[in-house]
């Protein structure tokens, strides 16, 4: 009996993260969103001893829940030689790459599903990518694939709550007055994309926030659409976790530190329902501490 207790507690209490080296085999010199923010972050989980974490590779996404989200010119285009935009290269395989990193999204909602504490650790990352263009470093709206995906296969309302310092602004583009769907981002208001300033539709809620706000100040913003979040009563929330509010982020000119990302997690953690979370931006060489205090938050 004991040996069960215990063997049921750790399992209750172990992180699983989607991980694939894949995700670190493409990249551009110079360019912020590089392999090491995956590799660094992986060597970091690896080595800690706080929580216990199993890496899992995730199957690439199948297109139909893909064509939920994205148009199929825009899933085609994604195989021609062509940049999209300055941010955002044509890689060879980019297309295979933003399909593993959409599949991890879905493996993460499938695990969060099944009472798992659960993270996707991917690139490239989803937030800026509308229906139809690939643009801020984004290729496939992994978020947006993942909560159509929850809607069309039981739940009946489904929030994304997107903390990356810059606004979900393709996640907002294809759930857009989606009926169960709705979305909370807390961003850096004037900030890439521009976008973000007022709520959207009837289910998009944007929560601009001034450069170099306190931590303090910036914590009640991110609590007020926790909040707003709860209100709306989730059976499922997908977490848009970016880490480029940080306070030594060089994209952005936020103030948040690493016992805000814990905190954060704490209050996911609290929710009651599903939460799964995958990786967004964040920039800074400190990301494997973010993350880890954040998956510390969510398990702990
Ligand atoms: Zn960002």
């Amino acid at each position: 009996m004991i040996v069960a207790a215990l063997n049921e507690q750790d399992e209750g209490s172990r992180m699983k993260v989607f991980t694939h080296e894949k995700s670190a085999s493409y990249h551009r010199p110079g360019h912020p969103e590089r392999p090491a923010r995956i590799t660094m972050t992986v060597e970091k989980l690896r080595t800690q001893t706080e929580i216990p974490v199993q890496c899992v590779r995730p199957e690439p996404s199948p297109n139909v829940a893909l064509l939920r989200a994205h148009t199929q010119e825009h899933l085609a285009r994604l195989s021609e030689p062509m940049d999209f935009d300055a941010d955002t290269p044509y890689f060879p395989n980019i297309a295979e790459r933003a399909r593993a990193s959409a599949g991890a999204a879905l493996a993460a909602l499938k695990a969060a599903r099944g009472g798992e504490a659960t993270f996707s650790l991917m690139r490239p990352p989803g937030h800026h990518a509308t229906r139809t263009e690939a643009m801020g470093f984004c290729y496939l709206s992994n978020m947006a694939i993942a909560t159509l995906e929850a809607l069309a296969t039981g739940a009946k309302r489904a929030a994304v709550y997107d903390f990356d310092v810059h606004h979900g602004n393709g996640t907002e583009d294809i759930l857009l007055n989606k009926p169960g769907a709705a979305l909370f981002s807390i961003h850096q208001f004037p900030c890439y994309p521009g976008t973000g300033a007022r709520d959207a539709g009837d289910n998009c809620f944007n929560y601009p926030v001034p450069p170099q706000t306190p931590r303090k100040e910036y914590r009640k913003v991110l609590q007020r659409a926790l909040d707003r979040l709860k209100e709306f009563k989730p059976d499922v929330v997908g977490v848009s976790a970016g880490f480029d509010a940080y306070a030594r982020d060089p994209l952005a000119q936020e103030t948040l530190e690493a016992e805000d990302y814990y905190w954060l997690g704490e209050s996911f953690r609290g929710l009651g329902v599903p939460v799964f979370s995958i990786l967004e931006g964040g920039y800074s060489d400190d990301l494997p501490d973010l993350v880890l205090a954040y998956l510390k938050g969510l398990t702990l």
